[in-house]
């Protein structure tokens, strides 16, 4: 290690999008890849035209992009907006309230720097939960308290949490991460966990990361007024079919919003990623017609492995579902066998948390994954 790097750095490893392996043996094969929750669909071919169309006509690539995100924050506002049940003219969410980054992932490591960094605080996550909170506070040097879920239906251990927030910890815990609904489980989070939500003390924050809000229909944004700890965060990389253009947004109180404005980089989000963000919320009624087929698609998932002779599969609010080895002395090394015999086959999936999450896909790449976990049991 060179003498110059930060000596716990030796510990960590860089991020592997693929652990299975992106095949890139033969080019021409055709691979599923339902190991990362994209939304299986491209854009549509008139919404790329229209794209290009504004690349070439008004972007000016010499000019730095819109630093403050005006149009967006205010498109985005009303978005939300439509999804709030009951609003009123408090819970109503204005461009003050909503922070832009470059991915949800870049607004995770602004809430760390902005609430735990230099020995502050530390944060608090139930395993198995989306990977990069702990990973991305490790780089910061932010120590993670994990606590459990329940192996029967993966809610969190909320005795469990309630012992780390009032143990003596040195930091203090500060933040705690939950996703509603949880990846890689697919549950959202049960009235029991919100409550206790609720009375978390407001010297901590709660991040509600709705990254599958479009596939849940469940939001706590409704709420966000009542609570100036809370924060929601959401993306484009799911079902607005934009991962490739990394776009991602915070949803909270002003000032929690405005530390996050003094942390990000000025120009974080490029002009063709904010232009292609306005437009798919300008087209979002197209876009998220697609969404009904894919929860329809998930419920046929579950159903027909219900019987599956190896494979324990639980219900999901989201579009992926999780699996796990109904035998309880299920190895690592099977999970991974099967993770390794289904990419032979032509089906990423991620093998992640003891178990295997399985994006859903087009019809026909649904149809291949039953066949091929079908004939794995075999
Ligand atoms: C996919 C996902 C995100 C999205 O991250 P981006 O950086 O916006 O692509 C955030 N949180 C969770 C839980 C996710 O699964």
């Amino acid at each position: 290690m060179l003498s110059f790097l930060r000596s716990d750095l030796a510990q960590l490893m860089s991020y592997t999008p693929h652990p299975g392996g992106a095949d890139s043996a033969d080019p021409n094969r055709k691979i599923d890849r339902l190991d990362t929750n994209e939304s299986p669909y491209d854009l549509p071919e008139d919404l790329k035209e229209k794209l290009a169309g504004i690349y070439q006509n008004l972007i000016e690539t010499n000019r730095y992009p819109d630093g403050a995100h005006v149009a967006l924050k205010e498109a985005i506002a009303t978005y939300v907006n439509e999804g709030i049940k009951d609003a009123n003219s408090q819970s109503l969410i204005k461009a003050n309230q909503i922070s832009i980054g470059n991915g949800s992932d870049e607004l995770i490591r602004a809430l760390l720097i902005a609430t735990c960094l230099q020995d502050e605080g530390s944060i608090l996550v139930a395993e198995p939960t989306f990977s990069m909170y702990a990973i991305l506070a490790k780089t910061l040097g932010i120590s993670v308290t994990k606590i459990p879920r329940s192996p029967v239906d993966f809610s969190m251990d909320i005795a469990a949490a309630n012992a780390a927030i009032q143990q003596d910890l040195e930091p203090l815990i500060r933040a705690i991460f939950v996703v509603h609904p949880n990846s890689p489980t697919g549950n959202a989070l049960t009235p029991a966990e919100l409550e206790w939500l609720r009375t978390i003390p407001h010297d901590m924050l709660v991040v509600i990361d709705e990254a599958y809000y479009e596939f849940s229909q469940q939001t706590v944004v409704g709420e966000l007024y009542k609570r100036p700890n809370w924060l929601v965060l959401r993306t484009f990389s799911k079902a607005f079919r934009l991962a490739s253009l990394r776009v991602g947004y915070a949803i909270g109180h002003p000032d929690a919003i405005a530390a996050l404005e003094k942390i990000r980089l000025p120009y974080n989000l490029p002009s063709f990623s904010q232009a292609a963000a306005e437009l798919t919320l300008a087209n979002r009624h197209k876009l998220l017609t697609v969404i009904p087929e894919i929860i329809t698609e998930r419920n046929k998932l579950i159903k027909a492995l219900a019987n599956h002779p190896t494979l324990k599969i639980w219900p999901s609010d989201s579009n992926f579902i999780y699996a796990r080895l109904k035998d309880d002395n299920q190895s690592e090394k099977d999970l991974n066998q099967i993770m390794y015999d289904l990419k032979v086959k032509g089906t990423l999936v991620r093998h992640t948390g003891g178990g295997l999450r399985i994006t859903v896909g087009t019809p026909e790449e649904n149809q291949r994954t039953l066949e091929r976990l079908q004939e794995i049991s075999n």
